[in-house]
């Protein structure tokens, strides 16, 4: 994939403006939850410290929609930060005033200064070109290393390029040349796994990839609203009826695209949606009309296993039945397990994203054996859908 890289940014004594991903977890007391993201960022800032350039980071956290709100303001995070690089972060609350000015000329090379939340200012979701031409005075360079805001076209994840050269950081450059090898320049056979509670949320991608695949497996609640546009009764399930048309649409985009759709064969049902509620395992015409369907059957996995065996790449997003409930994440547990050892053995590449995946992926243990996991939610979908990234155009040749 053609974006411009790191390596060939002049840093020396540069500012460099740097979109981070700092939307971090937070506890009820109000701290990190958890840290990946802080730390994401951190071979990107090294990287830049080593070339010698002065550091300023733009993330939003929250959503505070245009004002001040100092309840999301990013202050917290300077500590930690500095914990991870073993060097000093500084904070500056403003981004557009004379402080912010002021703030970066006392910038020596190497130093890291942390700006305050880019969506207390309004101009920051409109994306509007005015500020994005303010805030880029304060640099010489634009470094966008946030991928999972890269669908965004906002001024700090995209309209700075309009004003700077623009390059992607280490974690993007990680990102992009592992999604371009999974869907645009693959290994084939080249097989996903789509799963999840709704159709409704994944239509575009799943006729975005049905174009580019060999095998789709369609799991979780989705694989209901499939099954039922098939003519198959399934009870009490979750299932959007509404979408059968949709549904026949992309069985036949399929079938003329000649990607195979895999159905489950098998299926767990269940009469509460509880954990460890009674449960029996049957074909998908035999769900009676009380029961729903929780995860899918041991045949469905043996069939995804098989189908693991043929192909070469493997794209992942959404659990095969309702994970959080054990034991209804067998299916998904038991596919991802085998996905991490085809991987391991060196005989698939294996890419995973997406919001739910990630957690189920590190509920399964996997997390490590799959060749890339994404750190992205939606611009993970979005990327799947095919759709340009405002976020990585702006780093695009
Ligand atoms: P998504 O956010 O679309 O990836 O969906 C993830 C959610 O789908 C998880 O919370 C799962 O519990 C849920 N899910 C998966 N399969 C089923 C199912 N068969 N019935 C109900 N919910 C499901």
């Amino acid at each position: 994939m053609k974006f411009r890289r790191l390596e060939n940014a002049s840093l020396d004594n540069k500012t460099a403006l740097v979109r981070v991903d700092f939307n971090v977890p937070v506890t009820e007391g109000g701290g990190i939850a958890d840290d990946t993201r802080l730390r994401a960022a951190v071979p990107t800032i090294q990287a830049l410290q080593e070339a010698g350039a002065k550091i300023v980071l733009l993330s939003h956290f929250g959503r505070p929609k245009g004002r001040i709100d100092p309840s999301l303001s990013l202050g917290f995070l300077t500590d930690p930060l500095a914990a991870l690089l073993g060097s000093p972060v500084t904070f500056c609350e403003d981004l557009t005033g004379q402080a912010a000015r002021d703030a970066v000329k006392a910038l020596n090379s190497g130093d890291v200064l942390l700006m305050e939340n880019t969506r207390f200012l309004p101009g920051e979701t409109a994306n509007d070109p005015k500020l994005s031409a303010q805030v880029a005075t304060l640099g010489d360079v634009f470094i966008q290393d946030a991928f999972s805001a890269a669908h965004r076209a906002h001024m700090s994840s995209a309209g700075l390029a309009d004003y700077l050269p623009a390059y992607a950081g280490l974690a993007m450059e990680r990102e992009l040349d592992h999604l371009s090898q999974a869907l645009d320049h693959p290994k084939p056979p080249v097989m996903a796994v789509v799963g999840g509670a709704k159709v409704s949320t994944k239509i575009d991608l799943l006729q975005n990839l049905v174009s580019k695949l060999d095998i789709l497996v369609i799991g979780g609640g989705m694989a209901n609203t499939f099954l039922a546009a098939k003519g198959v009764n399934v009870g009490a399930s979750l299932c959007e009826h509404d979408l059968a048309d949709t549904a026949r649409q992309i069985m036949a985009a399929a079938s003329n695209a000649s990607c195979e759709i895999m159905l489950p064969v098998d299926v767990v049902v269940a009469k509460e949606f509880k954990a460890y509620a009674a449960s029996r395992v049957c074909a998908p015409q035999d769900v009676a009309s009380d029961e729903m369907i929780l995860d899918a059957g041991p045949e469905t996995v043996n069939a995804i296993a098989d189908a693991m065996d043929r192909a070469k790449t493997l794209i992942w997003n959404g659990p095969l039945g309702a994970f959080e409930l054990e034991p209804f994440d067998t299916a998904t547990v038991e596919a991802a397990q085998y996905a991490a050892k085809r991987t391991r053995d060196g005989k698939l590449i294996s890419v995973a994203g997406g919001g739910d995946t990630v957690s189920a992926l590190n509920h399964a243990g996997v997390a490590d054996d799959f060749t890339f996991i994404s750190t992205a939610g939606g611009a993970f979908l979005e990327w799947m859908e095919g759709k340009a990234l405002p976020g990585v155009t702006a780093i695009s040749n």
